[in-house]
């Protein structure tokens, strides 16, 4: 079985318990406007070009079958309508400014980067984290990953938006031992306005996730995204969800960041929240009390 794979990542400490690789997939149902991996939202290759690497060689110009690259006011210009993806270009850029996104692997591909690290794992309680993008999008692949990985004995955790039916979420679910879900806002409408989707789905099976496992530990990924999430209106709604859900559900708060600017430029992208500053550390911290206050435990990244 083949997926398509956006980047694997080793030695990450952040996405789950120890010491873990994680695995990021191409395709996400969603399109949060604040998202910082726009490359991981399209279940399909695409090509990179990050302009502060390129020093202007021309070297992908001359290489270029299809005369898809051209120098524009001194600028290097790729005319994406024209490109296929060859990849002709990025093996003649010795700068490597550009780069072509989504790799298809299988299920046995991937298990041989996860496996490079098995020390590590069984050293600090790690393993394998399943990323995207979001793995729903790819629900049989990652099964198998997930399948495979707890057949040889390591900790599984997959990052999911859960939008999508229950079934898929069940299918990757049943090798899963630690999850993140997202909650981007309580309200159906607004959700819909900064996400392209409505949440109805996503608490509905985080509702089930309750039921249906309840000891596996669960956090619930909060984005702080100023004047979008932030306002104690939502928080509160999503700490009282929450708090009903049980003692195996915790909330991570994370703070809006501008980290992935430069991948919109580089994918010929409109970033709309240019003008968007992260909210203050102090801000993130009341959060964290107001939260508390519901009996809901929060972790802050
Ligand atoms: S080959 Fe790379 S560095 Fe040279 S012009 Fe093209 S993108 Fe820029
Ligand atoms: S990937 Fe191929 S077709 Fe596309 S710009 Fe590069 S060389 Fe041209």
């Amino acid at each position: 079985m083949k997926g398509l794979i956006l980047n694997i990542e080793r030695f990450s400490i952040h996405d789950g318990p120890g010491i873990r690789t994680v695995v990021f997939l191409k395709g996400c149902p969603l399109r949060c406007i604040w998202c910082s991996t726009p490359d991981g939202q399209n279940m399909f290759p695409e090509l990179e070009y990050f302009s502060h690497k390129c020093i202007k060689c021309g070297r992908c110009i001359d290489a270029c079958p299809k005369k898809a690259i051209v120098k524009l006011n001194d600028e290097i210009v790729t005319l994406r309508y024209e490109c296929t993806l060859c990849g002709k270009c990025v093996e003649k850029c010795l700068s490597g400014a550009r780069k072509i996104v989504g790799k298809e692997m299988t299920v046995e591909d991937v298990l041989k980067e996860v496996e490079k690290d098995m020390v590590f794992y069984s050293s600090s309680g790690g393993g394998v984290t399943l990323s995207g993008g979001d793995p729903i999008s790819q629900p049989e692949f990652s099964a198998a990953i997930l399948k495979m990985c707890r057949e040889r004995g390591i900790n599984t955790c997959i990052e999911t938006s859960a939008y999508g039916d229950w079934g898929s979420l069940a299918k990757m679910l049943a090798y899963t031992d630690f999850l993140y879900v997202d909650i981007k806002h309580i309200d159906p409408l607004k959700h819909k306005k900064f996400t392209g989707k409505s949440n109805r789905k996503i608490l509905k099976n985080i509702e089930n996730i309750s039921k249906s496992y309840p000891d596996m530990p669960v956090v619930v990924r909060v984005p702080v995204v100023p004047g979008y999430t932030d306002d104690m209106e939502n928080i509160r709604a999503i700490a009282l969800f929450v708090s009903g859900l049980g003692k195996n559900f915790k909330i991570e708060l994370l703070p809006y960041h501008r980290l992935g600017i430069h991948r919109y430029e580089a994918l010929s992208r409109p970033y709309l929240l240019r003008d968007l500053m992260p909210p203050p550390h102090e801000h993130i911290k009341t959060l964290k009390r107001f939260i508390e206050s519901y009996g809901v435990k929060v972790i802050m990244s």
